[in-house]
């Protein structure tokens, strides 16, 4: 068995004419993982490239096409962890790095800590020799067409995630994102804080999530839904989580989830996120309109 692999690309607002190019993104994607997989590489590698994939992809609201906050500047969040010893880091705020999960990923290696903010993880990733780009570099032609026709707070949830099982059954789960459109310097959301937008365990499986990150904040919606996933399956989990998230706080979202089965589950409440999954038979899945789950 070389494992299974699933990825997001954000269940925010997608036009129509975009789609296919999401569809395609986090099929790329998902491949990129997945070719790690099978060549016995671990999960946590194979995550780590599979959102090294979409965050160069400017397409996607992280890394290259990150939007902007309220100041016109770019503010990136990611976290990367491992479901066996709980291996996990985060960064937030990050401005100068294109890869930000490969920054947590040091982090989570290389210093004792699990989250480093804004200059702090900056001048940590000089030390670690990670190039710097300007923020520049980072601007898509899509962010700067939001920025000028946005003026106030829009609805925009596109980051990206992947979680990943591999043959020795570890799980793994990275998440990386700009943040919401328009949010206010320094305004952290989900994607960094363990336990709400991704956890990884072993014994309970892997999870990473996008939507309204104060929403998956106030339920921790990433553990929520593992807990749940004890009871009942797997698709029952997510669905009755993001409807919890919904009738508690009316958060909308979504999510993908690999359990130790190595089954695969997803949902969302929004009107699309795109996604694309491999699974342990080595069958490739994408979809971006359904499954939706009604909130009414
Ligand atoms: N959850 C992300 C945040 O609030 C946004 C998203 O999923 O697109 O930062």
């Amino acid at each position: 068995m070389s494992g299974c692999i699933i990825v997001h690309g954000g269940a925010g607002y997608v036009p129509a004419q975009l789609t296919e190019e999401k569809t395609r993104g986090c099929q790329s994607a998902v491949q990129a993982g997945y070719s790690i997989l099978c060549s016995n590489g671990s999960a946590l590698d194979a995550v780590e490239a599979a959102v090294r994939n979409l965050e160069d992809n400017p397409s996607f609201n992280a890394g290259h096409g990150s939007v902007f906050n309220n100041k016109g500047q770019i503010e990136m969040d990611a976290m990367i962890m491992e479901g066996a010893q709980f291996g996990v880091s985060a960064v937030a705020g990050v401005k100068t790095v294109a890869n930000p999960v490969s920054l947590a990923r040091k982090v989570m290696e290389c210093t004792d800590h699990v989250m480093l903010i804004s200059e702090g993880a900056e001048l940590f990733a000089r030390e670690q020799g990670i190039p710097e780009v300007s923020s520049e570099d980072l601007v898509s032609p899509q962010t700067k067409s939001r920025w000028e026709k946005y003026t106030t707070k829009s609805d925009d949830h596109d980051t990206v995630g992947a979680v990943a099982m591999d043959c020795h059954g570890n799980i793994a789960c990275a998440t990386s994102t700009g943040g919401t459109t328009l949010k206010r310097v320094g305004r952290v959301g989900d994607v960094p804080l363990i336990g709400c937008g991704s956890y990884s365990d072993n014994s309970l499986g892997g999870v990473s999530c996008t939507g309204h990150g104060e929403s998956i904040t106030r339920v921790t919606l990433a553990h929520r839904v593992l807990s749940n996933s004890i009871t009942m399956s797997g698709q029952n989990a997510v669905e009755q989580s993001l409807k919890f998230m919904w009738d508690k706080v009316k958060g909308r979202g979504g999510l993908i989830m690999i359990t130790p089965n190595g089954v695969i589950s997803k949902g969302f409440t929004t009107k699309r996120m795109a996604w694309a999954s491999i699974d342990t038979n080595g069958i490739l899945e994408t979809g971006i309109d359904q499954p939706a789950i009604t909130t009414d």
